[in-house]
């Protein structure tokens, strides 16, 4: 009798950008596979409207995962299949070529960002239908902010998206609830699913098994509507670890993987956002998520629109009482964009009491200068659209501005940390990947140092940030590693 509950060729821990892209790949490949995912499976009709209900369902800890320091950042992520994808804008870049030359000369992963790459990105844009936010359905928040830009000569887009046929129902951080955001969830796990890959859900993976040194498969603690029960999956080939850049780490390191870098050089892309009330109807219930942005590469940032549902943005209105009563009663003539800062922080991630984790983690003073920049241009776009008071959430100014001279003026001169409510979203490092065995965790291959047949493949495993939105930087590069992994098993498998 075998000592498993189940027996595959891999094990994938997490059904995210990373997990879902490599089930897409070996699934295709002719490999069987195992999806285990510690949060639930939720199809588009399950998506509740209301924020607060869908982030209890797909959100970790309701969104109240954050960093340990004196001013909590709250980082965001999924806990659903698909992963934070399930739960994000679908905003698509490649990865900026300048980060790509970056990571094959000082990191020797030329292998993961050369030409394997693009091809990875052609077939991903087609299949998850990339394009742009279309004018139909790019909505009040992202036509005013296009329009800023305009005024202000600034090199505005529209964004470019994975949601074929979307409706502008503003409700992609809730769930898409039409299935037109190609998030892994309606995209690459059924698909995975379809070619003979197992979903095993509401499973958290407690550790990968290693028999000396060689990665057989992983236990984890099933909690379901019939209660609680232990698992083992055996890995005839190996385990892919991309349960994120927060958790990835963490469970290696709950495995007895050791390296010096392991849950060291965390990053992120923080950001921050400014409310902005206009005489004209802007409805940020209607439209795409965010359909607009404003690269400013060489500053450091870059600005988008983001819309918010009618109780977060409610909750973002300054006053009290009847003054607070007028503004709410005026729900449709608001509008928000924000500023997402590539910082230079490192930070790390260690085991915790909070979900079981804590994030270190600060940003430099050059980086709140970054998120001082970018707000005072969010702040000038909005009064060049034509806002008649802006809200900049900047705790040492005024709650409300009436004017652009006056956010000049009371603008601190340099931003201290608790003067600015950050949040991220995207986050990097902590498995780090390069070709140097004292500089990465994982090599080249994305496989763990000092073990077989161990892969991370998940955002964990870049060695910088990027500056811009990272989904499709992760899939390009989990897409060539999966890609040369396969190989590497067929070659094996004819020898
Ligand atoms: C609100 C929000 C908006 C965003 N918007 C965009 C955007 O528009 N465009 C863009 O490019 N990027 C965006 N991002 C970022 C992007 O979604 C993430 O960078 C990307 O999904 C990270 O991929 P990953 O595979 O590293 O991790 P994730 O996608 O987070 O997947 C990790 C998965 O592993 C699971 N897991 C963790 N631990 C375990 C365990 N022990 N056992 C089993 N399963 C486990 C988690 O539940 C999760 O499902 C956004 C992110 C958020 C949160």
């Amino acid at each position: 009798m075998s000592r498993w509950d189940d027996e595959v060729d891999f094990v994938i821990v997490g059904t995210g950008a990373g997990g879902a892209t490599a089930a897409r790949v070996l699934s295709e490949a002719g490999f069987s596979l195992a999806l285990v995912e510690e949060g639930r499976y939720l199809k588009p009709e399950d998506r509740p409207r209301e924020l607060v209900d869908a982030m209890a369902m797909a959100v970790r800890g309701m969104a109240t995962l954050a960093t340990d320091s004196v001013v909590p950042m709250p980082l965001l992520q999924g806990k659903c299949v698909g992963g934070s994808t399930a739960i994000n804008s679908g905003i698509v870049w490649r990865m900026p070529e300048d980060v790509r030359a970056e990571w094959a000369s000082r990191w020797g992963l030329t292998g993961l960002v050369g030409e394997a790459m693009d091809d990875a990105y052609a077939t991903i844009e087609d299949e998850l239908g990339v394009g742009p936010t279309e004018a139909p359905i790019a909505g009040g928040n992202n036509l005013l902010m296009a329009r800023a830009a305009t005024q202000l000569g600034l090199p505005g887009k529209v964004i470019q998206r994975n949601a074929r046929g979307c409706e502008g129902n503003g409700r992609c951080l809730q769930g898409c609830p039409v299935g037109a955001r190609q998030s892994m969830e309606v995209s690459y796990v059924p698909r995975a699913i379809e070619r003979g890959a197992r979903l095993v859900t509401d499973c958290h993976v407690e550790r990968v098994l290693l028999e000396r040194g060689r990665a057989v498969g992983v236990r984890g603690l099933v909690r379901d509507a019939s209660g609680s029960r232990r698992i083992e999956i055996g890995a005839r080939r190996g385990v892919i670890v991309a349960a994120s850049a927060i958790f990835s780490p963490l469970l290696l390191a709950r495995s007895g993987v050791r390296h010096p870098l392991l849950g060291e050089r965390f990053q992120a892309h923080p950001g921050a956002a400014i409310v902005g009330r206009f005489d004209e109807d802007v409805c940020m219930g209607f439209g795409a998520s965010q359909g607009y942005e404003v690269p400013m590469r060489e500053r450091g940032y870059k600005l988008e629109a983001l819309s918010l549902p009618p109780d977060m943005l409610a909750a973002r209105l300054p006053g009290a009482g009847r003054d607070w009563q007028t503004r709410v009663g005026e729900l449709g003539r608001y509008a928000q964009w924000g500023g997402v800062v590539r910082m230079e922080a490192l930070g790390r991630v260690r085991a915790g009491l909070f979900d079981g984790v804590s994030v270190r983690y600060e940003p430099t003073r050059a980086d709140l200068a970054k998120v001082r920049d970018a707000l005072l241009l969010v702040g000038r776009m909005m009064f060049a659209a034509g806002a008649k008071e802006i809200y900049p959430g900047i705790a040492s100014m005024p709650e409300i501005v009436r004017s652009e001279a006056e956010l000049v003026e009371r603008m601190p001169i340099e931003l201290a940390r608790p003067d600015v409510h950050l949040v991220a979203s995207h986050l990097f490092g902590t498995t780090c990947a390069s070709a140097d065995p004292s500089r990465g965790v994982v090599d080249e291959q994305l496989a763990v140092r000092g073990a077989r047949d161990l892969y991370v493949m998940d955002a964990s495993v870049f060695p910088t940030n990027l500056g811009v939105n990272p989904q499709h930087s992760i899939m390009g590069v989990v897409w060539a590693a999966s890609k040369a992994l396969a190989a590497r098993e067929h070659a094996r498998r004819a020898a």
